[in-house]
């Protein structure tokens, strides 16, 4: 990633590299900030393949650790700052960094506690600044208050070491840039290993896919800590020479505002944070009017809200699939074409694979299926994890010969385009039946009222399991459990439509913007359990 690095800044080095609210980092700046913070974490012992892990928002700084983490020839860990310390105990246990680099509140709150019980030596902190006060991002005019008790302070050793570089680290593509540990919606958070060759395959691939004919920059809506966010938006935005605008943490109403400020012309991020912008109150076309091409990943993307965001503003949302395995990207829309439904469930295609990458579908043996059947995704390509940090079990499971079993199920139709289905994981057995969630999920999306939804499946004395949805309503609407579940047995079959409908004010979510289905089934297991028990 480095030498993409070095090439961007040679190529264009006043140009603007991030943005954030008032704030402006050029790829100049970027690079003399982060070969500053290099020299601070090598000389402080940070020595090649050491871990160094980062605990911010989507913040500039985030950015400049990075890179210096790579300067230094340390594999980067990013943290989800939603994290607090059952999860850092956790993942920085298995990642044993000899630095972290955090913002001054979360060192106060939780890293520092943490970094103390690990014995981690090098702590550098960095003032995150408070949303609420909009006068208070110009981050670049501020000069900082004091670092937390025992930590170098991120932008004032990046400027101390002004015009010096770290040593040369000697990399190959096979050495590993990232430990990224999977947000666990599937259980114990897992580190993939995604080397610089894997970084560099995908950060070019989008780099080429974003419209070269469009100038502009790139909006951050999925968060940095995510491989989509440091692949598909950060290092993409390096490989590609384009402006990266950063707005903290995703915040509806925040986001509309700086689109509206920083005009860029790309813009990626999960579906729920286009369900969530569309939804906002305040929300017009003239907050996407700068936008020339939007890009969901990471999580299912319902054909309703492609339509609805389309009639809407004018934008059609390209797909693609992928995991932090497959170091983000793994299937793609191609320029000039959009993803088409499946007429028999209704399910919008997630693309087809990427350059040089292959998709299969496979049988419980392994064997590929044909067209149409559906199975198990595996993926090969340049940008497969080669193994799990620490979990040689995991690896061997699921990732063989450099195909990554991914435990999505899926199909592929006879033009080559693939569709996920759902996670081997979710599937809901009634009365033998087979229920993939996403289906009723997608037929539930087309309905007006329904803002967002997560379908389960719940013990049943009788069927064994029966399916429940769990519904947040849009702005404004009174629509009612009964007219949803009407709604469901018009385009189902009478085994899939919800038997109940839960309506809550807000389905609970991972930070990168998942809806936590499985929290939710566990949830509405428990219920059950409870009621049976009282009766
Ligand atoms: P864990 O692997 O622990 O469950 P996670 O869900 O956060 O955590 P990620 O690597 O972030 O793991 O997500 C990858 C998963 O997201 C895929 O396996 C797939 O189920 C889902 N996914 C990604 N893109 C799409 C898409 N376009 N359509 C449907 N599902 C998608």
């Amino acid at each position: 990633m480095l030498d993409l690095l070095a090439d961007t800044v040679r190529d264009h080095p006043d140009d603007v590299a991030l943005t954030y609210f008032d704030g402006r980092l050029t790829f100049a700046e970027l690079d003399e900030l982060s070969d500053g913070l290099a020299c601070h974490l090598v000389e402080r012992g940070v020595a090649g393949g050491d871990r160094v892990a980062v605990y911010l928002q989507n913040v500039p700084q985030f950015a400049i650790a990075v890179l210096a983490g790579w300067k230094a020839g340390a594999i980067v860990v990013p943290l989800n700052p939603m994290y607090r310390l059952h999860e850092l105990t956790k993942i920085l246990g298995d990642a044993r960094p000899t630095a972290v680099i955090s913002s001054e509140q979360g060192w106060h709150d939780v890293v520092g506690a943490v970094a103390t019980a690990l014995e981690i030596g090098i702590a550098v902190t960095t003032s995150e600044l408070d949303l609420q006060t909009r006068d208070d991002q110009r981050l670049f005019a501020k000069s900082r208050r004091n670092p937390a008790e025992g930590c170098a302070d991120l932008l004032a050793v990046a400027r101390s070491y002004a015009g010096k570089r770290p040593p040369a680290v000697s990399s190959s593509a096979s050495d590993i840039a990232l430990l990224v540990y999977t947000s666990g919606t599937s259980g114990v958070p897992k580190g993939a290993t995604n080397t610089h060759g894997n970084v560099v395959f995908n950060a070019e691939g989008t780099a080429l896919r974003l419209d070269e004919d469009t100038p502009g920059g790139i909006f951050a809506l999925a968060p940095l800590f995510h491989i989509t966010g440091l692949v598909v938006q950060f290092a993409a935005a390096l490989a590609a020479g384009r402006q990266l605008d950063l707005a903290y943490r995703f915040e509806p109403g925040v986001v509309l505002d700086a689109l509206a400020e920083h005009e860029p012309a790309f813009m990626v991020g999960p579906s729920t944070a286009y369900m969530a912008l569309m939804n906002h109150p305040e929300v017009s076309p003239e907050h996407f009017a700068s936008l020339k091409m939007v890009h969901s990943g990471g999580a299912p993307l319902p054909s309703a809200v492609v339509e609805a965001f389309r009639a809407r503003f004018g934008l059609y949302i390209r797909n693609g699939y992928g995991l932090t395995e497959t170091t983000a990207t793994a299937t793609s829309v191609p320029l000039g074409k959009e993803a088409p439904v499946d007429a028999a469930s209704g399910t919008l295609a997630v693309g087809v694979p990427t350059y040089n990458t292959v998709l299969r579908v496979v049988d419980e043996e392994g064997s590929d299926l044909a067209v149409g059947e559906v199975g198990e995704i595996v993926v090969e390509g340049p940008m497969v994890v080669p193994a799990y940090w620490n979990k040689p079990e995991e690896t061997a499971a699921s990732i063989r010969d450099g195909r990554l079993h991914t435990g999505d199920v899926g199909f592929m139709d006879e033009h080559g385009w693939f569709y996920v289905v759902d996670r081997k994981k979710d599937m809901i057995n009634a009365s033998g039946f087979k229920v993939w969630p996403r289906e009723v999920e997608d037929v539930l999306y087309g309905h007006p009222a329904v803002r967002e939804a997560a379908v389960v499946g719940v013990p049943d004395a009788y069927r064994g399991e029966t399916v429940k949805a769990f519904i947040s309503l849009a702005h404004g609407s009174t629509a009612t459990g009964e007219e949803l579940v009407e709604h469901c047995k018009q385009q189902l079959a009478a085994y899939k439509y919800p038997r109940s409908v839960e309506i809550i004010d807000e389905l609970p979510k991972t930070a990168t913007g998942k809806i936590l289905r499985r929290q939710l089934r566990d949830t509405a297991r428990a219920g059950e359990q409870h009621g049976r028990n009282e009766q």
